[in-house]
């Protein structure tokens, strides 16, 4: 692929990120920078509650290659109101606002009880369903109620991304009949990590996405640091790796699947 300055590049794209938090409030526009300069062309700003969602909006309409997505966090699903979900379905209309999400359900934490997590997963998969738009999913510890939950709410007829996935590679086909992507984050480089490194490999590439879950997960060699969009390129190239492919047919088949999944 070429860039508009004509240079060959392979111009990724991180599906997951969030420079709308605290941990970016100086220097945003040096990390979006930095992230063009690595070649990760295209990003979705992912907002989950009313202060990191108005913030998305806001970054995504300054940059013509970043996208917003809306959603309520399930760690905070118990904060989450009526007014809450009504002001997401006004925000779907935005004309940079191309998913809903992230939801799903966590049971690592202990914040929200599962029932509330369930409730309010429930209403945003219907109300993607109501404007017509993919899904991002957050899922940690939670895998088997996700699925079950996407079956019964239907949620094939939008579609959508398994966000950072790290479970075992048994469940990708589930996902996959249900119109869902699978979309690797930093993980997939941890040197202890073979589930990732697995479905990294099995997922037909059609499927497959990267991203980075900033400033969450940054990948080897950053461990532990503030993760930031300009290293999806480090989880590119492991994934490449594996599957034996180059750089550059990687990151032009996930750019082309973000680009069909958010109906770019
Ligand atoms: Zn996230």
């Amino acid at each position: 692929m070429t860039d508009v300055l004509g240079r060959m590049n392979s111009m990724l794209f991180d599906t997951h990120m969030h420079v709308n938090v605290e941990q970016f409030k100086d220097d945003k526009a040096e990390v979006i920078q930095r992230a063009f300069d690595a070649g990760v062309k295209y990003m979705v700003v992912v907002g989950f509650d009313r202060e990191t969602i108005p913030l998305a909006i806001e970054i995504a309409e300054q940059y013509e290659t970043i996208y917003a997505a809306v959603g309520w966090h399930p760690v905070d699903a118990i904060d989450m109101t009526d007014g809450d979900l009504e002001w997401i379905e006004e925000l779907s209309s935005h004309p940079k606002v191309d998913a809903i999400g992230e939801m799903g359900l966590d049971y690592h934490w202990d914040k929200s009880p599962k029932n509330i997590q369930d409730e309010v997963f429930r209403k945003q998969i219907r109300l993607a369903k109501k404007v017509n738009m993919p899904i991002i999913i957050h899922n940690r510890e939670a895998t088997e109620d996700i699925i079950n939950i996407l079956q019964e709410e239907a949620a094939h007829a939008v579609g959508g991304i398994m966000h950072c996935y790290n479970d075992d590679v048994r469940y990708v086909q589930d996902c996959l009949d249900m119109n869902f992507y699978i979309s690797l984050g930093g993980t997939v480089t941890f040197k202890n990590a073979p589930l990732p490194k697995e479905v990294a490999v099995q997922v037909p590439l059609d499927r497959l996405l990267v991203e980075t879950d900033s400033p969450f997960l940054a990948p080897h060699p950053n461990r532990g640091k503030r993760n930031e969009p300009a290293y999806v390129t480090l989880v590119a190239k492991k994934v490449a790796e594996l599957r034996e492919i180059s750089m550059e047919e990687l990151s032009k088949k996930t750019t082309e699947n973000a680009f069909r999944l958010f109906r770019l």
